[in-house]
Protein backbone atom coordinates (compact mmCIF):
# COMPACT_ATOMS: atom_id res chain seq x y z
CA UNK A 1 0.00 0.00 0.00
CA UNK A 2 1.51 3.11 -1.54
CA UNK A 3 0.09 6.44 0.09
CA UNK A 4 0.94 9.66 -1.04
CA UNK A 5 2.12 11.45 1.48
CA UNK A 6 6.20 10.74 2.51
CA UNK A 7 8.22 12.23 5.45
CA UNK A 8 11.95 13.79 4.35
CA UNK A 9 14.15 13.09 7.25
CA UNK A 10 17.01 14.97 7.46
CA UNK A 11 20.01 13.42 8.97
CA UNK A 12 22.48 16.26 8.81
CA UNK A 13 19.50 18.56 10.74
CA UNK A 14 19.49 15.67 13.39
CA UNK A 15 23.23 15.20 13.78
CA UNK A 16 23.08 19.11 14.19
CA UNK A 17 20.42 18.88 16.99
CA UNK A 18 22.63 16.18 19.05
CA UNK A 19 25.42 19.32 19.16
CA UNK A 20 23.36 21.35 20.72
CA UNK A 21 22.20 19.35 23.38
CA UNK A 22 26.07 17.89 23.33
CA UNK A 23 27.23 22.00 23.61
CA UNK A 24 24.35 22.65 26.43
CA UNK A 25 26.07 20.00 28.68
CA UNK A 26 29.59 19.28 27.86
CA UNK A 27 30.34 17.64 30.70
CA UNK A 28 27.38 14.93 30.63
CA UNK A 29 26.82 11.61 28.38
CA UNK A 30 24.28 11.37 26.25
CA UNK A 31 21.96 8.74 26.17
CA UNK A 32 19.71 9.70 22.78
CA UNK A 33 15.89 9.14 23.26
CA UNK A 34 14.73 7.36 20.29
CA UNK A 35 11.37 5.38 21.60
CA UNK A 36 8.29 5.21 19.69
CA UNK A 37 10.24 4.57 16.28
CA UNK A 38 12.70 7.72 17.38
CA UNK A 39 9.35 10.05 17.67
CA UNK A 40 8.05 9.32 13.84
CA UNK A 41 11.29 9.33 12.43
CA UNK A 42 12.81 5.95 12.12
CA UNK A 43 14.36 4.10 14.45
CA UNK A 44 17.27 2.67 12.77
CA UNK A 45 17.92 5.34 10.55
CA UNK A 46 18.39 7.82 13.71
CA UNK A 47 20.64 5.18 15.93
CA UNK A 48 22.81 5.06 12.59
CA UNK A 49 23.18 8.44 11.98
CA UNK A 50 23.89 9.37 15.82
CA UNK A 51 26.40 6.73 16.19
CA UNK A 52 28.84 9.00 18.33
CA UNK A 53 26.24 9.12 20.70
CA UNK A 54 27.13 7.51 24.26
CA UNK A 55 23.82 4.86 24.64
CA UNK A 56 20.40 4.88 23.19
CA UNK A 57 17.16 5.05 25.21
CA UNK A 58 14.39 2.91 24.09
CA UNK A 59 10.87 2.43 25.81
CA UNK A 60 10.90 -1.58 25.28
CA UNK A 61 12.69 -4.46 25.33
CA UNK A 62 12.22 -5.88 21.80
CA UNK A 63 13.03 -2.15 20.28
CA UNK A 64 16.70 -2.89 22.01
CA UNK A 65 16.68 -6.17 20.15
CA UNK A 66 15.92 -5.02 16.97
CA UNK A 67 18.72 -2.22 17.25
CA UNK A 68 20.90 -5.56 18.62
CA UNK A 69 20.22 -7.04 15.50
CA UNK A 70 20.92 -4.33 13.29
CA UNK A 71 24.23 -3.96 14.97
CA UNK A 72 23.92 -1.53 17.43
CA UNK A 73 26.75 -2.17 19.81
CA UNK A 74 26.35 0.98 22.45
CA UNK A 75 24.53 0.63 25.48
CA UNK A 76 20.70 0.43 24.84
CA UNK A 77 18.44 1.28 28.44
CA UNK A 78 15.24 -0.19 27.90
CA UNK A 79 13.28 3.32 29.96
CA UNK A 80 10.33 0.38 31.22
CA UNK A 81 12.43 -2.03 31.63
CA UNK A 82 11.48 -6.41 32.06
CA UNK A 83 8.51 -7.08 31.71
CA UNK A 84 8.60 -10.81 31.80
CA UNK A 85 10.70 -14.55 31.75
CA UNK A 86 11.93 -14.10 28.30
CA UNK A 87 12.75 -10.35 28.37
CA UNK A 88 15.16 -11.66 30.72
CA UNK A 89 16.33 -13.97 28.31
CA UNK A 90 16.80 -11.68 25.33
CA UNK A 91 18.06 -8.51 27.67
CA UNK A 92 20.83 -11.13 29.15
CA UNK A 93 21.67 -12.53 25.50
CA UNK A 94 21.71 -8.86 23.72
CA UNK A 95 23.64 -7.13 27.23
CA UNK A 96 20.90 -4.35 27.68
CA UNK A 97 20.95 -1.69 30.34
CA UNK A 98 17.46 -2.00 32.14
CA UNK A 99 15.56 0.19 34.20
CA UNK A 100 14.49 -1.35 37.54
CA UNK A 101 11.18 0.91 38.87
CA UNK A 102 9.03 -2.04 40.08
CA UNK A 103 9.11 -4.42 43.10
CA UNK A 104 8.44 -7.26 40.42
CA UNK A 105 10.95 -6.40 38.06
CA UNK A 106 13.68 -6.83 40.57
CA UNK A 107 12.12 -10.26 41.48
CA UNK A 108 12.32 -11.52 38.17
CA UNK A 109 15.98 -10.45 38.02
CA UNK A 110 16.39 -12.19 41.70
CA UNK A 111 15.76 -15.48 39.11
CA UNK A 112 18.35 -14.71 36.85
CA UNK A 113 21.86 -17.35 37.23
CA UNK A 114 23.58 -15.15 34.99
CA UNK A 115 26.79 -13.42 36.24
CA UNK A 116 27.74 -9.74 35.68
CA UNK A 117 25.92 -9.68 32.24
CA UNK A 118 23.06 -6.72 33.07
CA UNK A 119 23.99 -2.99 33.92
CA UNK A 120 20.66 -1.25 35.98
CA UNK A 121 18.98 1.86 36.07
CA UNK A 122 16.84 2.51 39.35
CA UNK A 123 14.62 5.15 38.51
CA UNK A 124 13.45 7.29 41.45
CA UNK A 125 9.68 8.94 41.87
CA UNK A 126 10.84 12.02 42.53
CA UNK A 127 7.12 13.90 42.00
CA UNK A 128 6.02 12.65 38.23
CA UNK A 129 4.12 10.10 40.17
CA UNK A 130 4.54 7.80 37.25
CA UNK A 131 6.57 4.91 37.51
CA UNK A 132 9.84 4.86 40.42
CA UNK A 133 11.01 3.76 43.53
CA UNK A 134 9.36 6.17 46.51
CA UNK A 135 12.60 8.07 48.02
CA UNK A 136 11.87 5.83 51.04
CA UNK A 137 11.57 2.54 49.25
CA UNK A 138 15.21 3.05 46.79
CA UNK A 139 17.51 2.70 50.13
CA UNK A 140 16.05 -0.73 50.18
CA UNK A 141 15.69 -1.52 46.41
CA UNK A 142 19.39 -0.12 45.64
CA UNK A 143 21.20 -2.53 48.29
CA UNK A 144 18.87 -5.59 46.58
CA UNK A 145 20.29 -4.22 43.41
CA UNK A 146 24.19 -4.90 44.55
CA UNK A 147 23.13 -8.47 45.77
CA UNK A 148 22.18 -10.09 42.34
CA UNK A 149 24.84 -11.77 40.55
CA UNK A 150 23.38 -11.21 37.06
CA UNK A 151 24.44 -6.72 37.64
CA UNK A 152 27.81 -5.47 36.27
CA UNK A 153 28.78 -2.41 38.16
CA UNK A 154 27.15 -0.34 40.30
CA UNK A 155 23.46 0.33 40.04
CA UNK A 156 23.06 3.83 38.49
CA UNK A 157 20.19 6.43 39.45
CA UNK A 158 17.48 8.44 37.31
CA UNK A 159 14.45 10.30 37.41
CA UNK A 160 12.24 12.12 35.77
CA UNK A 161 11.02 15.35 35.30
CA UNK A 162 7.13 16.35 35.18
CA UNK A 163 7.12 20.13 34.13
CA UNK A 164 10.87 21.08 32.68
CA UNK A 165 8.71 22.47 29.77
CA UNK A 166 8.24 25.38 31.62
CA UNK A 167 11.34 27.79 32.80
CA UNK A 168 9.73 29.46 35.20
CA UNK A 169 8.23 26.16 37.11
CA UNK A 170 10.23 25.97 40.79
CA UNK A 171 8.74 22.23 40.60
CA UNK A 172 11.95 21.14 38.48
CA UNK A 173 14.14 22.76 40.99
CA UNK A 174 11.93 20.39 43.63
CA UNK A 175 12.39 17.41 41.83
CA UNK A 176 16.08 17.64 41.70
CA UNK A 177 16.63 18.52 45.68
CA UNK A 178 14.78 15.44 46.34
CA UNK A 179 16.69 13.23 44.01
CA UNK A 180 19.77 14.65 45.32
CA UNK A 181 18.75 13.85 48.86
CA UNK A 182 17.14 10.23 47.65
CA UNK A 183 20.54 9.36 45.93
CA UNK A 184 22.99 10.52 48.90
CA UNK A 185 25.35 7.78 49.96
CA UNK A 186 23.99 5.64 47.34
CA UNK A 187 27.41 5.63 44.76
CA UNK A 188 26.17 5.46 40.91
CA UNK A 189 26.35 7.83 37.87
CA UNK A 190 23.10 9.85 37.71
CA UNK A 191 20.44 10.91 34.87
CA UNK A 192 17.89 13.65 35.12
CA UNK A 193 17.77 16.10 32.51
CA UNK A 194 15.20 15.57 29.48
CA UNK A 195 15.29 18.00 26.30
CA UNK A 196 14.15 21.03 28.24
CA UNK A 197 15.68 20.55 31.62
CA UNK A 198 19.09 20.19 28.98
CA UNK A 199 18.65 23.48 27.50
CA UNK A 200 16.86 25.38 30.72
CA UNK A 201 17.98 23.90 33.96
CA UNK A 202 21.67 23.03 33.53
CA UNK A 203 21.93 22.15 37.96
CA UNK A 204 20.08 18.97 36.09
CA UNK A 205 22.47 17.86 33.61
CA UNK A 206 24.62 15.31 36.14
CA UNK A 207 26.47 12.46 34.58
CA UNK A 208 24.32 11.82 31.89
CA UNK A 209 21.37 14.23 30.05
CA UNK A 210 18.25 12.44 27.90
CA UNK A 211 17.86 14.23 24.81
CA UNK A 212 14.22 13.29 22.75
CA UNK A 213 12.27 16.12 21.50
CA UNK A 214 15.21 18.34 20.88
CA UNK A 215 17.39 15.89 18.72
CA UNK A 216 14.05 16.39 16.25
CA UNK A 217 14.21 19.71 16.16
CA UNK A 218 11.21 20.34 17.89
CA UNK A 219 11.43 23.35 21.03
CA UNK A 220 10.90 21.59 24.66
CA UNK A 221 9.29 24.54 26.01
CA UNK A 222 5.90 26.06 25.97
CA UNK A 223 5.78 29.56 23.52
CA UNK A 224 9.38 29.24 22.69
CA UNK A 225 10.30 28.64 19.05
CA UNK A 226 13.04 25.57 17.81
CA UNK A 227 14.20 28.19 15.57
CA UNK A 228 15.11 30.24 18.80
CA UNK A 229 17.15 27.45 19.86
CA UNK A 230 18.66 26.93 16.52
CA UNK A 231 17.56 23.60 16.30
CA UNK A 232 16.52 22.15 12.89
CA UNK A 233 13.44 19.82 11.82
CA UNK A 234 14.36 16.79 11.01
CA UNK A 235 11.19 15.65 9.64
CA UNK A 236 9.71 17.39 6.60
CA UNK A 237 6.10 15.82 6.13
CA UNK A 238 4.71 16.32 2.26
CA UNK A 239 2.04 15.22 0.20
CA UNK A 240 1.06 16.33 -3.40
CA UNK A 241 -1.76 18.88 -4.46
CA UNK A 242 -4.37 16.33 -6.18
CA UNK A 243 -6.94 18.77 -7.27
CA UNK A 244 -7.71 22.37 -8.11
CA UNK A 245 -11.18 23.83 -8.33
CA UNK A 246 -13.00 26.36 -8.31
CA UNK A 247 -15.66 27.60 -5.42
CA UNK A 248 -18.56 29.76 -5.70
CA UNK A 249 -19.33 32.05 -2.68
CA UNK A 250 -21.44 30.28 -0.01
CA UNK A 251 -20.08 26.76 -0.87
CA UNK A 252 -19.48 24.46 1.88
CA UNK A 253 -16.61 22.49 1.95
CA UNK A 254 -16.07 18.51 3.15
CA UNK A 255 -17.32 17.28 6.13
CA UNK A 256 -19.94 19.26 8.19
CA UNK A 257 -19.55 22.13 5.68
CA UNK A 258 -16.62 22.95 7.87
CA UNK A 259 -15.39 25.89 5.88
CA UNK A 260 -17.88 28.34 4.00
CA UNK A 261 -16.35 30.17 0.87
CA UNK A 262 -16.43 33.67 1.76
CA UNK A 263 -16.42 34.70 -2.06
CA UNK A 264 -15.59 32.83 -4.97
CA UNK A 265 -12.38 31.25 -4.41
CA UNK A 266 -10.11 28.27 -5.22
CA UNK A 267 -9.52 24.92 -3.01
CA UNK A 268 -6.74 22.41 -3.48
CA UNK A 269 -7.00 19.04 -2.26
CA UNK A 270 -3.96 17.49 -1.03
CA UNK A 271 -3.42 13.91 -0.18
CA UNK A 272 -3.06 13.61 3.17
CA UNK A 273 -5.02 12.94 6.26
CA UNK A 274 -5.41 11.41 9.96
CA UNK A 275 -4.99 8.23 7.64
CA UNK A 276 -1.44 9.44 7.46
CA UNK A 277 -0.75 10.74 10.84
CA UNK A 278 -1.69 14.07 10.08
CA UNK A 279 -4.15 15.99 13.12
CA UNK A 280 -7.81 15.44 12.56
CA UNK A 281 -8.03 18.32 15.28
CA UNK A 282 -6.17 20.83 12.66
CA UNK A 283 -8.88 23.28 12.56
CA UNK A 284 -9.59 25.92 9.79
CA UNK A 285 -6.54 28.27 9.24
CA UNK A 286 -3.85 25.85 10.34
CA UNK A 287 -1.17 26.47 7.90
CA UNK A 288 0.59 24.15 5.08
CA UNK A 289 3.13 25.50 2.49
CA UNK A 290 2.81 24.89 -0.86
CA UNK A 291 5.65 26.33 -2.94
CA UNK A 292 7.13 28.36 -0.17
CA UNK A 293 3.85 30.04 0.60
CA UNK A 294 1.79 29.62 3.28
CA UNK A 295 -2.12 28.75 2.96
CA UNK A 296 -4.53 28.18 5.50
CA UNK A 297 -6.95 24.59 5.91
CA UNK A 298 -10.09 25.21 4.74
CA UNK A 299 -12.55 22.28 5.96
CA UNK A 300 -12.12 19.68 8.27
CA UNK A 301 -9.22 17.22 7.50
CA UNK A 302 -10.46 13.92 5.90
CA UNK A 303 -8.78 10.34 6.15
CA UNK A 304 -6.72 10.67 3.06
CA UNK A 305 -7.57 14.31 2.08
CA UNK A 306 -7.45 17.75 3.10
CA UNK A 307 -8.37 21.03 1.58
CA UNK A 308 -6.42 24.12 1.35
CA UNK A 309 -7.41 27.72 0.68
CA UNK A 310 -5.69 28.76 -2.30
CA UNK A 311 -6.52 32.28 -2.65
CA UNK A 312 -3.13 33.52 -1.36
CA UNK A 313 -0.79 30.73 -3.30
CA UNK A 314 0.63 32.62 -7.00
CA UNK A 315 0.32 29.78 -9.78
CA UNK A 316 -0.85 26.55 -7.84
CA UNK A 317 -0.27 23.50 -9.69
CA UNK A 318 -1.38 19.84 -9.58
CA UNK A 319 1.08 18.03 -8.44
CA UNK A 320 2.81 21.20 -6.15
CA UNK A 321 4.32 19.79 -3.21
CA UNK A 322 2.17 20.70 0.09
CA UNK A 323 4.54 20.46 2.95
CA UNK A 324 2.49 19.93 6.33
CA UNK A 325 5.35 20.31 8.57
CA UNK A 326 9.14 20.53 8.79
CA UNK A 327 11.38 22.66 6.73
CA UNK A 328 9.65 26.48 6.45
CA UNK A 329 6.92 25.57 8.91
CA UNK A 330 7.16 24.27 12.81
CA UNK A 331 5.82 21.55 13.97
CA UNK A 332 5.19 22.96 16.89
CA UNK A 333 3.13 25.63 15.18
CA UNK A 334 1.05 23.27 13.54
CA UNK A 335 0.28 21.03 17.05
CA UNK A 336 -0.70 24.02 18.76
CA UNK A 337 -3.31 24.97 16.50
CA UNK A 338 -4.78 21.09 16.35
CA UNK A 339 -4.39 21.49 20.59
CA UNK A 340 -1.75 18.87 20.95
CA UNK A 341 2.41 18.97 21.20
CA UNK A 342 5.03 17.82 18.76
CA UNK A 343 5.56 14.93 19.92
CA UNK A 344 2.28 13.49 19.22
CA UNK A 345 2.07 14.65 15.32
CA UNK A 346 5.61 13.23 15.16
CA UNK A 347 4.80 9.98 16.75
CA UNK A 348 1.77 9.97 14.36
CA UNK A 349 3.03 10.12 11.68
CA UNK A 350 5.67 7.06 12.07
CA UNK A 351 3.00 5.07 9.36
CA UNK A 352 4.50 7.68 6.29
CA UNK A 353 6.93 6.40 3.69
CA UNK A 354 10.37 7.70 4.84
CA UNK A 355 12.90 9.12 2.59
CA UNK A 356 16.42 9.75 4.59
CA UNK A 357 18.61 12.15 3.13
CA UNK A 358 21.82 13.15 4.61
CA UNK A 359 20.72 16.99 4.13
C1 LIG B 1 10.93 10.22 26.55
C2 LIG B 1 11.86 10.38 27.67
C3 LIG B 1 12.91 11.31 27.63
C4 LIG B 1 13.06 12.34 26.53
O1 LIG B 1 12.16 13.40 26.76
P1 LIG B 1 12.12 14.68 25.77
O2 LIG B 1 11.13 15.58 26.42
O3 LIG B 1 11.62 14.16 24.47
O4 LIG B 1 13.49 15.20 25.70
C5 LIG B 1 13.80 11.32 28.67
N1 LIG B 1 13.69 10.47 29.71
C6 LIG B 1 12.70 9.56 29.80
C7 LIG B 1 12.61 8.66 30.96
C8 LIG B 1 11.74 9.50 28.79
O5 LIG B 1 10.75 8.63 28.89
Amino acid sequence: MTRAAYAVIDLKALRHNYQKACQAAPSSRVMAVIKADAYGHGMLSVAQALEQADAFAVAFVNEAVTLREAGIRCPIVVLQGLRNPQELLSAEHHRLDLVLHHPDQLKLLQTSNSKNTLRVWLKVDTGMHRLGWSPSELNNAYHAVIRLSAIVGRPALMTHLACADDRGDVYTQRQLERFNAATAGLPGECSVANSAAILGFPQTHADWIRPGIMLYGSSPFIGESASSLDLRPVMTLKAPLIAIRQHAQGDAIGYGGGFVCPEDMPIGIAAIGYGDGYPRHAPNGTPVLINGQRAPLAGRVSMDMITIDLRGIKRPRLGDEVILWGQGLSVDEVAHRAGTISYELLCAARAVRHKVIEG
